[in-house]
């Protein structure tokens, strides 16, 4: 994203770097020359716009005094105006009734489809289907664009290892590499390869940093980290979305090191702008730059606004401090004034590059979002996705593929009829009760005899957004009939699990449990059948421990969106052969977390044969968390063996590890085969693994594969603790094999 130039001088070794200005530069220029420092502040300002906007113009209330303010010139964006008819109305108003006409940049939460659902991000991510994911997010855009919008509050790129977390369901799981790889694929998915284009929408890197670090899994708390984990573990996502293009970073609401994200010099001037030489814009979290004064750092709106942009947060969202108070700052010399031409500079330049400034109505056409919203494309991609979603997580006695038919089966779980909460969180532009659910997903196989009960009800009535889920914990009307279907039956169907609004934001858990009368349930149920199969619905890992103990089949279904009953029954029947694994680590108990694979040895771990209790442990759980990152199951199985390494790192700096990968099964299937470093000495202690590459392969019965994978200095470097990149000379351990638990190994020594 630089279009940096660097002349050398002919006659003596001095180099000057500077910036050429481009057509696009001279365009947003010329606006520029035009417009009034009001004008400019005003660009910085967006406006809430979860209003109806259809109707005549109204001359008093919210809606009006918001008109007033574009008009105005006073607003650059709106975000939550749904549908071409609300944002055609409401961009009239910017266009041919404001002094300059600056069309509106139009923003939305399109966290995992408009209107079309799919699986939720964290469930995307347990695909490690890079193409998969990018077109998720080229059809959400899609969607989203045919909607009138042109910016998606997305990709979310918090790494987080804590399940507590209730935003975990919006993010790519635990590991920076991963997650790195998914931030790319859905910047390119969103944006593609030409913004101008009439379906692509500008994406926004979120919540820069740190804000999946709060501590204790408690949404919006303070995030302690160090910088050896800021560099390595949470910033580099944020770099990898930066270097794809994505327009816009939000700022996140949590403190930093005792600096609030949304006034962090240090994160949105030195890393974003400085170093990384981000030309985008940054948009505040909603309302974080007033909030600044709940957290004690701002004494004031003014003061608030002060501190925001002097650090470099580009857009109010929803402070009105900017608004408020901007000019009044630059009067008094205590913002200056290049800092507001910065920052309308560089939300024009987005507004140029979607195409608005040529067509500020290009997005609204009223055709186009008939035929494209909810369309057979948008439904057939959030089938293809869910399927490729769900993680066997254990599958004994072969119990699963269900048989076609000879088969009772009892299908129970209050979720399995439940057509919305597997929607998921955020999903404003959803229609409720609209998804597929298991039941109905059931009843297009035909084969077996099949019997539905609900079991006691999950929640005591269905909730709407803001609320907190109110689970049923007393009424147990339903068990008995669930009780005897289950007893009557080959095998018991359970889905179990969290409602779609127990996850997503401000729903942090401290317990990670089957929540309300479910884990009862599950018990009664395999009391009188073992043959459960459990499909477990969830945003966000949670703990599994008696049913992993006490049931031969475990499916993690995630929230899977409208397709989601037709994407378990075809993964339980069989028809599609489930290849996804786990983005986060599943613990043993809640006590756990914060839990993942990436973790540092300390001076203390685990010795065999030695008396362990001054070592690193708990006296009641083990270390490992139940499933680890990496972790998923398949209908065939697969066999890694011939690990070796082709070259030595000297003769090019890249060394290529390779292995072999055969399906021993009986039937075809897909691996994610991953590779796993460790550097084994360092100047600042390493993980005991990195994920460093991996690959997703199909194979028939008996087919094998050579796999090889390629590391240079980026995969085999690091951060050091002054956020410097550096590759050290020692001995690396590398690992191939099917989750970050393989015991398949070498090692290498790498001289430079
Ligand atoms: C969330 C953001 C979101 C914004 C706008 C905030 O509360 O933290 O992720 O994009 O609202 O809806």
């Amino acid at each position: 994203c630089s279009d940096k130039t660097v002349v050398k001088s002919p006659t003596s070794n001095l180099s000057i770097s500077y910036k050429a200005k481009s057509a696009l530069d001279l365009r947003v220029d010329s606006v520029m020359q035009l417009m009034t420092l009001k004008e400019k502040i005003g660009q910085m300002n967006q406006y809430n716009g979860f209003m109806d906007f259809t109707g005549p113009v109204p001359d008093q209330g919210d809606a009006s005094a918001k008109y007033q303010d574009i008009r105005d010139g006073m607003v650059g964006s709106m975000l939550n105006v749904r549908g071409v008819k609300n944002v055609r109305a409401v961009q009239k108003v910017a266009v041919e009734e404001s002094r300059l006409g600056i069309p509106l940049i139009f923003g939305f939460d399109v966290i995992h489809g408009y209107q079309t659902m799919g699986p939720i991000p964290l469930a995307e991510a347990a695909s490690w289907d890079l193409e998969a994911i990018q077109e998720a997010s080229r059809l959400a855009a899609k969607e989203a664009a045919v909607a009138g919008l042109n910016w998606t509050f997305a990709p979310n790129v918090d790494i987080s290892r804590d399940a507590r977390w209730g935003r975990v369901m919006e993010g790519a799981g635990e590991d920076p590499y991963l997650g790195s790889k998914i931030a790319t694929a859905r910047v390119n998915g969103f944006q593609g390869e030409d913004l101008a284009d009439q379906f692509t929408i500008a994406a926004c890197a979120k919540h820069f940093a740190a804000y999946g670090f709060a501590e204790a899994g408690r949404d919006y708390n303070t995030a302690d980290v160090g910088t050896s984990t800021l560099y390595n573990i949470v910033l580099p996502p944020f770099k990898a979305a930066a270097e794809a293009g994505a327009r816009t970073f939000m700022n996140s609401f949590n403190d930093l090191n005792g600096i609030p994200a949304t006034a962090n010099e240090f994160l949105l001037r030195d890393i974003l702008k400085d170093q990384w030489d981000y030309n985008g814009f940054v948009v505040s979290d909603w309302g974080s730059i007033k909030e600044m004064i709940a957290h004690n750092y701002a004494r004031d709106n003014k003061d608030a606004a002060r501190l925001a942009v002097n650090a470099g947060s580009d857009m109010d969202m929803e402070s009105y401090a900017y608004k408020s108070h901007l000019e009044e700052l630059v009067k008094e010399g205590k913002v200056d004034e290049a800092l507001i031409d910065d920052a309308a500079r560089r939300i024009l330049k987005v507004k140029f590059e979607l195409g608005l400034f040529d067509d500020p109505y290009k997005y609204c056409n009223e055709q186009l979002e008939k035929t494209v919203t909810g369309s057979d494309e948008m439904m057939d991609g959030a089938l293809d996705m869910a399927l490729k979603s769900m993680v066997l997580l254990k599958n004994d006695k072969n119990i699963l593929p269900l048989k076609k038919s000879g088969q009772k089966i009892a299908v129970l779980g209050d979720l399995a009829f439940d057509k919305n909460s597997v929607l998921g969180s955020w999903r404003i532009g959803a229609i409720d009760n609209t998804a597929v659910s298991l039941v109905e997903g059931f009843k297009s196989y035909k084969g077996n005899q099949v019997t539905f009960e609900r079991g006691p009800r999950f929640v005591t009535e269905d909730v709407a957004f803001a609320m907190e889920v109110q689970y049923n914990e007393t009424d147990t009307t339903g068990t008995a009939a669930a009780l005897k279907a289950a007893k009557n039956a080959d095998v018991v169907v359970m889905m179990l699990g969290e409602h779609g609004y127990q996850s997503g934001e401000g729903r942090s858990r401290t317990q990670l449990d089957l929540p309300g009368l479910q884990q009862e349930f599950l018990e009664q149920v395999q009391a009188v059948n073992e043959d459960v199969v459990l499909v477990v619905a969830s945003g966000r890992p949670l703990v599994l421990s008696w049913a992993d103990e006490n049931v031969p089949a475990i499916l993690e279904a995630w929230q899977l969106g409208n397709q989601s009953g037709n994407a378990i029954a075809q993964v339980l029947y069989g028809d599609y052969n489930p290849s996804g694994k786990l983005p986060m680590s599943f613990p043993v108990n809640v006590g756990q977390a914060p839990i993942y694979y990436n973790r540092k040895n300390t001076g203390r771990p685990v010795l065999p044969g030695k008396d362990v209790v001054f070592w690193s442990h708990y006296q009641d759980a083990p270390n490992d968390p139940l499933y680890v990152f990496g972790h998923g199951l398949s209908y065939t199985t697969f066999e890694y063996n011939d690990i070796k390494l082709l070259n030595d790192y000297s003769s090019n700096g890249k060394i290529t590890v390779m292995a072999t990968l055969k399906n021993t099964g009986d039937v075809a299937g897909t691996e994610i085969a991953q590779l796993y470093i460790q550097d084994e000495f360092a100047s600042v202690i390493r993980p005991i693994r990195e994920l460093k590459g991996f690959e997703k392969i199909t194979l028939k019965p008996g087919e094998s594969k050579q796999l090889s994978f390629t590391l240079d200095k980026d995969e085999l470097g690091f951060y050091d603790n002054n956020g410097n990149w550096i590759v050290e000379d020692g001995t690396f351990n590398v690992w191939i094999g099917g989750s970050s638990k393989t015991q398949l190994g070498t090692n290498f020594l790498l001289i430079q």
